[in-house]
């Protein structure tokens, strides 16, 4: 029955419980800890070794504006897809030089918004190659490549290969060349992105290898970005393992060192992981109101709809699930229930068929691994409040990091 608790085991709450949070802070409920968070940071910090090296967290996974200064005094530098994101990860205190522009499709104001800031921007075509020399001819500027290959757990999350609508194709290059002629830009970075959650690391080593290989084509690189991709095991429970970091690590670092020798010149070298900083550092709270029996299957009701994690919804994500009732797991006989939430949507299942003891209702649901792509993928569907966020700090205290909507907030926006 262990198991059944994994935050019990590693004690993610420390002295506190879910039954307590939430009758604190109310249901739904975002937790995170922080001493996971930190752990995390440092893990891919230290993923490189022996050549200049940072990590950019992808704020889209999260953008707690509390997590993110903490990813900053971890020493990560940190990507940004959209002005917004700029923005917030100023208020964080990341500087120009720290951030990584590398959108797709945008117009002329958001490379602006960027370069105005002396903060480096990555093309996603040529199209945009050719927008950025019109704008701002003489400049420096990076690119995304598609190198042709892409990796991932869902159809959604490759970002790379012929599929996919990403980068500037290896059949481009010769035209990107002419292109950095024709406006006097200066090639300085190169980035890629093959694709979310993967567990061996034999396709991202692989994709490395090629990218160093393109890498010695532009004299004037100074940034090499491997992209992000770090998969977490979202079935803990059943005993999935870890992604091998020492053995990712330690050949990639062999790698880049013997680049670093052949090419010499001062490149930093970068990757950019987003779910693998915050996905395990969160859970989702919520609360069971009302179970029933309809065509042979059990559903569990919850708070817990899609506009709160729309992961399961959108990409038929897996997340394990607690039981919790009074401040301890639930434990028992198992049998399978099917968790919905409370959006008007058929679609609006959080999972199918799980194995589960007997909840009832007002039990305490601990959804894992949602810290990534969790609260940033929220939304009032259904006039729904999003939820609040709170940190277990490193003494073990709970702190508010972001409120709770008000129903003053869904008027906000109108003239009334
Ligand atoms: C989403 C994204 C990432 C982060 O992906 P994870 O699966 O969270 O590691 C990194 N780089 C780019 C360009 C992305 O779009």
């Amino acid at each position: 029955m262990t198991k059944l608790s994994y935050t019990m085991q590693t004690g993610f709450f420390g002295e506190l419980d879910p039954t307590a949070l939430l009758k604190k802070y109310g249901s739904p409920l975002y937790v995170y800890n922080e001493a996971v968070f930190r752990e995390r940071c440092r893990e891919m910090q230290s993923l490189i070794k022996g050549s200049p090296y940072t990590a950019n967290y992808s704020i889209k996974a999260n953008s707690n504006l509390t997590l993110l200064k903490i990813a900053r005094e971890e020493g990560m530098y940190a990507d940004a897809m959209s002005p917004g994101e700029i923005i917030v990860l100023e208020k964080a205190g990341f500087l120009p030089e720290q951030i990584f522009f590398v959108p797709n499709n945008v117009d002329e104001s958001e490379f602006r918004f960027a370069l105005d800031r002396n903060i480096l921007v990555s093309c996603d075509s040529l199209d945009q190659v050719e927008l950025v020399g019109s704008i701002a001819s003489g400049s420096s500027l990076a690119v995304r490549i598609n190198p042709g290959v892409g990796a991932g757990h869902h159809e959604k999350v490759v970002t790379a290969g012929k599929k996919t609508k990403f980068g500037i194709g290896m059949d481009k290059i010769d035209e990107l060349k002419s292109l950095l002629t024709r406006y006097d830009l200066h090639l300085v970075g190169i980035n890629q992105h093959i694709g979310s959650l993967f567990m061996e690391s034999d396709a991202y080593l692989a994709a490395a290898g090629h990218f160093l290989e393109l890498a010695a084509s532009f004299p004037e690189l100074r940034l090499i970005d491997f992209g992000g991709g770090f998969g977490i095991p979202y079935h803990k429970l059943a005993g999935e393992g870890r992604l091998d970091l020492d053995k990712l690590g330690r050949e990639l670092s062999a790698m880049v060192k013997a680049f670093a020798s052949n090419h010499g010149g001062d490149i930093l070298f970068k990757t950019e992981p987003g779910r693998y900083i915050s996905a395990e550092s969160g859970v989702l709270l919520g609360t069971v109101t009302a179970l029933k029996e309809n065509g042979g299957t059990d559903y569990v009701g919850t708070d817990i709809g899609f506009n709160v994690l729309a992961r399961p919804t959108m990409y038929d994500s897996w997340h394990d699930l607690e039981v919790w009732r009074d401040g301890v797991p639930v434990e028992g006989e198992l049998s399978q229930q099917t968790v919905v939430g409370n959006i008007c949507e058929s679609g609006d299942i959080l999972a199918r068929d799980r194995e589960l003891p007997h909840v009832m209702r007002g039990d305490n649901i601990v959804v894992l691994d949602a810290g990534a792509y969790g609260f940033s993928m929220s939304s009032n569907y259904n006039n729904r409040l999003r939820p609040a966020e709170v940190l277990i700090d490193l003494n073990g205290n709970d702190r508010l990091i972001r409120r709770r909507d008000t129903y003053d907030d869904l008027f906000r926006q109108f003239d009334v």
